[in-house]
């Protein structure tokens, strides 16, 4: 395997960055992987790390095809990489349990049972209430049934990316600590990377600065359209058994993690690049918890975490070659769903790297659409 720097330079060491230096490495080309914090310390680290290529926000849909190769390569990964590396990912099944409260509700879900079924692998059914109830008896009387999936699964998001992180490194990536600041060009192409006072020559750039991937608007003189969607989770201590499945109920979930916690959210806050849990968010997830599985009430806090998805104007990913700039691609944008895009999105753009194609479309992705 390699061990010499082939000129890439990947921005960011969460989900996206570390799976493109892995895949990288994988083509047999060593890249260094520049992170201004620590791995997985922002989204990658402190999502739910639930997933699923057949419900949720943009799939099925444009996204489906890098949804099921995202899971394609979870399943591989979490066969893989704790003998890889010797850390466990977490990596398991996790059935979803999406409930409906309203008549409105219940009919808009049955419509996606009958769109999201037929994938092998997968089971979608709809189940009415008492059928609901016996998935897990402590849901809400109130709910009138729900949507069940079976296929989908979970990972440890922070084990994850350490594990990704270790295994990119064994294929030959390196990973230094350092906040890119621009970039230097020759002609119409990239030749360094600005990291603090030191220039690292390089010939590709990939841009996976998650939300933060905006900064490169200055280096690149294009706008780079995402921003930070604040999310929050609480990681509860609750009696009685663990919750096997995650339950669900517009966009807020609860499931018990291989922690033994039960983790509660979510919130979607548009408040800028401020990752401090809130008391607010704190009550409204804990009220839609109650809604969801009301005979947990009494639960204590174990710790609350908060952290920032990356989100573009038409909530799709930004994948592919920055216009007018050679050998630099922009990779993030993958919003609630980048622990399962991620793996997908870091393979496709060393595949755009090393050969200049890829499997999977990505025109919806193009970084020029909104210029
Ligand atoms: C509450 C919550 C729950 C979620 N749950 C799920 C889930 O269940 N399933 C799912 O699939 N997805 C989930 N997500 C979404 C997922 O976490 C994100 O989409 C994904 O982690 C984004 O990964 P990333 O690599 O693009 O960005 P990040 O994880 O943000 O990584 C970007 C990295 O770049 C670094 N960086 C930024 N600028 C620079 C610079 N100039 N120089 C060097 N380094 C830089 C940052 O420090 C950071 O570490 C959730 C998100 C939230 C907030």
């Amino acid at each position: 395997m390699p061990v010499k720097n082939d000129g890439v330079v990947i921005v960011g060491g969460g989900v996206v960055g570390l799976s493109t230096a892995y895949f990288l490495g994988m083509a047999g080309v060593a890249s260094t992987v520049v992170e201004r914090d620590s791995i997985g310390s922002h989204a990658s680290g402190f999502a739910l790390g639930g997933l699923s290529p057949v419900t949720g926000s943009g799939v099925p849909d444009v996204l489906e095809a890098m949804a099921f190769d995202g899971m394609r390569i979870h399943a591989e990964m979490g066969a893989g990489l704790p003998s890889e590396t010797g850390l466990e990912t977490g990596y398991g099944s996790k059935p979803l349990l999406t409930l409906t409260f309203d008549e409105a509700e219940a009919e808009a879900a049955k419509d996606a049972v009958a769109r999201q079924q037929g994938h092998e692998g997968y089971s979608v059914r709809w189940l009415s209430s008492t059928d609901a109830r016996r998935v897990e008896p402590r849901i809400s009387e109130e709910a009138l049934g729900g949507i069940h999936v079976e296929g989908s699964a979970q990972v440890d998001p922070y084990r994850f990316s350490l594990a990704l992180a270790r295994a990119a490194e064994g294929l030959g990536a390196s990973i230094r600590n350092g906040a890119v600041s621009g970039l230097v060009r020759q002609g119409g192409r990239v030749s360094g990377v600005r990291v603090g006072d030191e220039t690292l020559p390089c010939e590709r750039m990939v841009i996976a600065s998650g939300p933060w991937s905006s900064e490169a608007s200055e280096w690149l003189g294009i706008r780079v359209q995402v921003g930070p969607l604040k999310g929050q989770i609480l990681r509860l201590r609750a009696p009685g058994p663990p919750v096997e499945c995650s339950i669900g109920w517009n966009g807020n979930y609860a499931t018990t993690k291989p922690d033994g916690l039960l983790w509660a959210g979510t919130t979607e806050e548009e408040v800028g690049f401020d990752e401090t849990p809130t008391t607010e968010a704190r009550d409204r997830i804990m009220a839609s918890l109650h809604r969801l599985l009301p005979s947990l009430g009494d639960t204590a806090l174990a710790r609350q975490t908060a952290c920032l998805r990356p989100v573009t104007p038409d909530r799709l990913p930004l994948l592919g070659h920055v216009p007018g700039m050679e050998g630099v691609i922009l990779a993030t944008g993958a919003e609630r769903k980048g622990i399962l895009l991620g793996p997908s999105m870091g393979r496709i753009a060393a595949d755009i790297l090393t050969t200049g194609t890829s499997d999977v479309g990505i025109d919806a992705f193009d970084p020029a659409r909104f210029e």
